[in-house]
Formats: C-alpha cells, sequence, structure tokens
C-alpha cells in the first residue's frame, strides 16, 4: 500500500514559544496547585479555587478548548490573568500520517529531545483505539519489537499521556466529548515502554482520561498492556481498574526468555499467578493475551497445545497477531494457513483468538513498528540538515 501523507503539520496551536505553564493535560489536583500557587495574582478566592478548577477542566476535557477566551463562563478580567500564566497550547506534532485503512499516526515532540508515537486505530464498527505510549523507548528488548531496539529516554508524565489523547480528539474533530458518534472510544497502553514501569503516571492520567466531567472514557475501556512486570500488575488493576493485556508470545519459558527476556526475571508460573489474581477478573473482564506470529519460532500446533495448557481457568482472550517486520529483524511472518490452523486450535479450546488484521502498516504504525519511522524521520531530518549545512550526516539514527 502507498503512504498516503496528508498532512504534515498541525492544525492545533503548537509548543509555547513561551514559559507559561501549560494546563492541557494536567489532572483536577494539578490545576488547582497552580490555580492556589497564584491566587493573589489571579485573585481568587480560596473557597473558589475549586469552583474555578472545574470550570477550566470542564473546557479543556470536555469541550476541548485552547484559548481562554472561549471559557464564556469566566468574567474576562480572570481569563486575561488566567492567560498571562497558562497556556491550552498542544505541544507540537512534528508528523502526523494516516494510513489507506485509515489508521492514524502522530509523532509529537513534547519537549526538546522527547518525541513519542501514538496511533488512533478505527475500528471496523463505530469504535476505534488510541494507542499511547508510556515511555520514550524501553529498558526492555524484547527481540520482535523495534521499540526494544531504543534506550529509554524518559518515563512521559500523566500530562504528556493526556495530551495524546487530546491531540487526537483535536485531529478526530470529536469535541465537544458529548457528542454522539465518536471514533475515539478506547485507550490501550500498547505504544512506546512498559506501562507498568511508569505506573504512577499511568495511573494519574487514566484518573483524567476517566473523569465524568471531561474526556469521559470508562475504565473498563483502557486496557493497559504489560510484558509480564508481575510485581506490577496486582497493584495496577486495584489502582486504575482498567482492562489487563499480557504481551505474551510464547507458552513455555524457554521460548518466551529468548523471544521476551524479561521471562527470566518473572518465569510464566509468577505471571500466570499474578493474571488469576488480577482484581475484578471474570468472564466479563477477561485477560487479552497478545500473541505475535513468528513463522518456525512460535506457531506450531505443539505452541497452540502449550498456549491452551498455560491459560487454562483464565478469563481469556488471546489476540494473533501477524508479525509486522521492520528493518534489521530476522523474523518474519508466519504463513496465513499456520495462522488459521493455530487460530483454530485456540478456539476450539474455548478461547476466542481472533486474527489482527495487521493496521497502518504503510506508515509503519503497525504492532511493535513504534519508534523506528520517527528514527527514520530523525535521519532524513538529519541528511536534510547537512545538505543544507554541506556536512556529512551522522548514522546513529
Ligand atoms: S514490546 Fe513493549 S516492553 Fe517489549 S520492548 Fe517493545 S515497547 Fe518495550
Amino acid at each position: 500500500m502507498a503512504t498516503q501523507l496528508l498532512k504534515t503539520v498541525s492544525d492545533t496551536p503548537a509548543v509555547p514559544a513561551d514559559d507559561r505553564i501549560r494546563l492541557a493535560g494536567l489532572g483536577r489536583k494539578e490545576i488547582a496547585a497552580h490555580l492556589t500557587a497564584l491566587e493573589d495574582d489571579l485573585k481568587i478566592e480560596p473557597k473558589k479555587v475549586r469552583m474555578r478548577t472545574k470550570q477550566i477542566f470542564h473546557w479543556i476535557y470536555n469541550y476541548g478548548v485552547t484559548e481562554w477566551d472561549a471559557m464564556t463562563n469566566i468574567a474576562k478580567p480572570l481569563r486575561e490573568k488566567l492567560a498571562q500564566h497558562f497556556t491550552l497550547a498542544r505541544p507540537e506534532i512534528v508528523e502526523r500520517l494516516i494510513s489507506t485503512d485509515g489508521t492514524r499516526k502522530y509523532l509529537i515532540r513534547m519537549a526538546p529531545g522527547i518525541e513519542v508515537e501514538s496511533v488512533f486505530i478505527p475500528d471496523v464498527s463505530k469504535t476505534g483505539a488510541l494507542c499511547v505510549s508510556s515511555q520514550v523507548g524501553c529498558t526492555l528488548t524484547c527481540n520482535f519489537c523495534h521499540t526494544g531496539t531504543q534506550r529509554l529516554v524518559r518515563n512521559l508524565t500523566s500530562q504528556e499521556i493526556v495530551l495524546q489523547v487530546l491531540i487526537a480528539r483535536d485531529d478526530l474533530g470529536e469535541w465537544p466529548t458529548t457528542q454522539e458518534n465518536r471514533r475515539l472510544t478506547n485507550i490501550v497502553f500498547m505504544g512506546m515502554g512498559e506501562p507498568l514501569y511508569n505506573t504512577d503516571a499511568v495511573g494519574d492520567s487514566l484518573d483524567t482520561i476517566c473523569d465524568g466531567e471531561g474526556l469521559g472514557i470508562g475504565r473498563r475501556r483502557i486496557t493497559v498492556s504489560t510484558s509480564g512486570v508481575v510485581p506490577e500488575i496486582g497493584p495496577m488493576g486495584e489502582r486504575t481498574k482498567a482492562m489487563l493485556a499480557i504481551s505474551l508470545h510464547a507458552a513455555n519459558d524457554d521460548l518466551r526468555t529468548q523471544i521476551m527476556p524479561i521471562n527470566k526475571k518473572y518465569p510464566l508460573a509468577e505471571l500466570m499467578q499474578a493474571c488469576r489474581d488480577y482484581p475484578g477478573l471474570n468472564n466479563s473482564r477477561r485477560i487479552t493475551f497478545e500473541y505475535v506470529m513468528l513463522k518456525g519460532v512460535n506457531d506450531s500446533p505443539k505452541h497452540a497445545k502449550q498456549l491452551i495448557k498455560l491459560l487454562r481457568g483464565i478469563p481469556a482472550k488471546v489476540n494473533l497477531i501477524p508479525f509486522n517486520p521492520w528493518p534489521g529483524t530476522d523474523y518474519v511472518c508466519s504463513d496465513w494457513e499456520t495462522i488459521e490452523t493455530f487460530a483454530d486450535m485456540v478456539n476450539a479450546a474455548g478461547y476466542a483468538s481472533p486474527i489482527r488484521t495487521p493496521r497502518g502498516r504503510d506508515i509503519f504504525a503497525a504492532c511493535g513498528q513504534l519508534k523506528s519511522e520517527s528514527e527514520k524521520l530523525r535521519a532524513s531530518v538529519k541528511r536534510k540538515a547537512a545538505l543544507a549545512n554541506g556536512t556529512p550526516a551522522d548514522t546513529d539514527a
């Protein structure tokens, strides 16, 4: 499929060229704290901070406003004061790509050198999911995943996670929140990074994303995916009440350790026990197990039997993901027939096992491909800059 580059620059207000504090993306407590810190200058009585916070929160997250003047239930003098200290601008969208299948990928610059990708995946029905990143790079090295070749730069803040949702909503034109037929209905933490190595920010971001007076996305429509950071699985479930996905990919320890080195630290027995103990687990709150289909590695009937045995007793669904290749990988996607045989076996054992249609492959937005395109972007930007300067481009990207 040919890449359809519809737009390279965002229509949304760019990163503020000043040192005002960005309120967009912050939670209620943080907004209130900023108002309190400046209450003398803003002339907000302490007893009215809560009310003002509620108003501002509602405008940001229900209406998606980016200008203080849009907040018509706040008097003009206060709006002017707020605008002096705070901005509602979004971070810069470095690039926005739309796949021929409707998938949208955003490369967002949160701060100098801090670039993350998020991907909106429209579903066949009216729903759609935004795949958000929780870290820039990753400390883990799952060797089917290109993000895993990126060193961790840093954890994203809760604000930076929420901003990914605001940017997608802006782009989809889905304000106010109450409008019907919204396509961004679900959030999956399956972008760059391991969310359970950034649990505080992930938990706080969920509080904002799920707030009924704001973005209003239900907790059961949010899935946090982990490679298997066992000690954090239960506490994350208690804290967020989100759905759980496990990036599994192999059903025996030797193979899983080979594919996902974290398995050495937290082997399958411990991982599966954490799944059995997941708060609120029942047949209507099943755990999703992600299983990437790697030709000749994990895709035989023997592997399917191991998987069925492993899942016994756990309310589960298995997502079979045809491997999305990236430059430099030795893995190859399993043949379609092999995937179907595998799916049939898992299905016959009572576990729903849909084969995920690869989405956004033409824009390098498919599962396990994130970050690699931004590497390319940086390389091409470097090359262009080098050409412009008449100097050789370095080749580290
Ligand atoms: S699959 Fe997730 S945890 Fe593993 S390397 Fe990729 S981003 Fe990191």
